[in-house]
């Protein structure tokens, strides 16, 4: 059969192998013996019990994680070991990755054609990217004052708690593992109650590529109660988090009195500005990968479209007739664009937003409704004549609901893009480029994209401003989120 045939054909659904914690090398069930459904959001079918840990599981993983940290074979191992050990799993998530795109896709409904192209190739570049990483981590000899020899050492944090969304399982777990295991830190994560799957095959994974048991440890089950227990644990020494700005903030008290180390990865309402003078078919295509892609559910998600009047129309007119073009459908058929929502809290949010732009008096020009009587489906929607004040431009939505506002020069737009408490993401689009950059300039946001979007590199550190986060992951900042500075200082009298 040829390839392209091959390609066309829909995927199988996946074995699904683990489910059960996986702490200090074994897969055990929770201490309660409670489970919970994770389901397909394409057919709302079940598609396996998982355990459901909470405190008493999350003490176990910490004591698993601590014992490889405070003395343990990982916490002796040399740096450069470490990552020949981050490379073998690059390589079996490589070998894995067909598995592990369909296993994404059972789990989160994202359409198999994503899983394959963007998370899963990504996953695989990130762990390996922060392997090379391992044996590179420096400190400085300081000149100060006096008959001393100053120098400083990045040590590993010690413990440190993950806490996941559902919206790029595999990904969001490679983004916190990697920095982690490259600094010699050990961990226990905790997936998003929506999507446990791929991370806990990650864990099978890890095993087999030889990272000591107890390095990494995860405790599937839910955040009031799994996820609180690993922040207000004392052995814990920090918490890295993707998620809500209201679970952050819930984090952030709850963490105070131990104080972890915090870094947050939050949400978004990013600012995307289209200039009449820019290419308007990149522009177009951009803006509408920008807000569709992964059904909307990305943090960085350009989901306030400001275009120039003079292009406003023709702008409008050419996202709506992508969006009638879009395969929405079953996401294990390669030719599907666009797949159901996570779940069915997401389904009723968005629509209610889509409620909200008819009320405040938005043009709906197309979608708007469910697609299919099954599944978490939401047509792609396009919201015209929206202004600042209504709530579909104000509140993130998370969702393919897309809104478009007007504006007419510089000043203007660098203030209205400015007008929120989110700072996650923007794009500006123009030929013009001294002015694409006097706007990237004027943009509180921790990442600009210029004539693209969502453009991700694992080398390139990504994060937010005001409300979208603390700290910043990928790149060599990522590492600082995993390191503590010692200062030595030794008399050479
Ligand atoms: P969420 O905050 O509800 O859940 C995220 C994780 O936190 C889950 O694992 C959940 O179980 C856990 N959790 C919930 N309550 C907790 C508590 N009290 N203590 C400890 N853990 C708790 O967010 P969500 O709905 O799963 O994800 C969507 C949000 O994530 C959006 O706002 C989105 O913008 C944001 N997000 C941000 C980024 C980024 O990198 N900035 C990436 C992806 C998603």
């Amino acid at each position: 059969m040829a390839t392209a045939e091959i390609m066309q054909e829909k995927v199988a659904h996946p074995e699904i192998r683990q489910t059960q914690c996986f702490i200090g090398g074994k897969w055990l069930p929770a201490a309660s013996g409670k489970t919970f459904e994770t389901i397909h959001p394409a057919t709302e079918e079940v598609i396996a019990q998982v355990a459901e840990g909470d405190k008493a599981d999350i003490d176990l993983a910490v004591d698993a994680a601590r014992a490889q940290f405070d003395g343990g074979e990982w916490s002796q191992m040399d740096a450069r070991d470490r990552g020949r050990l981050m490379y073998k799993l690059a390589d079996l998530l490589e070998e894995n990755a067909e598995e592990l795109a369909a296993l994404e896709t059972l789990d989160n409904g994202k359409p198999i054609r994503d899983s394959r192209a963007a998370d899963i190739p990504l996953v695989i570049d990130c762990i390996r990217y922060y392997a090379g990483w391992a044996d590179k981590i420096e400190g400085k000899t300081i000149p100060i004052r006096g008959n001393h020899f100053c120098y400083t050492r990045s040590e590993p944090i010690g413990v440190v708690g993950q806490i996941i969304p559902w919206n790029f399982p595999a990904l969001m777990c490679a983004w916190k593992w990697g920095p982690a295991l490259a600094a010699g830190c050990t961990i226990v994560m905790k997936p998003a109650e929506q999507t446990p799957l791929t991370c806990l095959r990650m864990a099978r994974l890890a095993q087999k590529a030889g990272i000591p048991d107890g390095v990494i440890n995860v405790v599937p089950g839910f955040g009031p109660t799994a996820g609180a227990a690993l922040v207000e644990h004392p052995r814990v020494d920090k918490i890295a988090f993707t998620g809500e700005d209201k679970t952050a903030k819930i984090i952030q008290r709850a963490a105070t009195d131990t104080m972890k180390r915090l870094t947050f990865e939050l949400g978004g309402k990013s600012p995307n500005v289209i200039f009449a003078d820019a290419d308007l078919e990149a522009a177009v295509a951009g803006s509408h990968f920008g807000l569709y892609f992964n059904q909307g559910q990305c943090c960085t998600a350009g989901s306030r479209l400001y275009v120039q009047a003079s292009a406003y129309d023709e702008v409008v007119d050419r996202l709506a007739e992508r969006n009638q073009a879009r395969q929405v459908g079953d996401p294990f058929d390669p030719a599907t664009e666009h797949g159901p929502q996570v779940d069915q809290a997401q389904f009723d949010k968005i629509l209610k937003y889509v409620e909200y732009g008819k009320e405040d008096g938005a043009k709906c020009i197309s979608g708007g409704e469910r697609h299919g009587d099954q599944g978490y489906f939401v047509q792609p929607t396009l919201f015209a004549n929206v202004t600042d004040d209504m709530r579909i431009a104000r509140e993130e939505i998370f969702g393919p609901v897309l809104s478009v506002l007007k504006f007419d020069d510089v000043d203007e737009i660098a203030r209205r893009a400015n007008d929120t408490n989110f700072g996650l993401a923007a794009a500006v689009w123009s030929r013009d480029i001294s002015k694409a950059h006097l706007l990237a300039s004027k943009i509180r946001a921790g990442t600009v994209w210029v004539n693209c979007y969502n453009v991700f590199d694992t080398a390139a550190p990504f994060g937010g401003f005001k409300q979208s986060g603390i700290g910043r992951e990928l790149g060599e900042a990522g590492l600082a989120a995993y390191t503590e500075n010692k200062t030595v200082t030794v008399s050479l009298d």
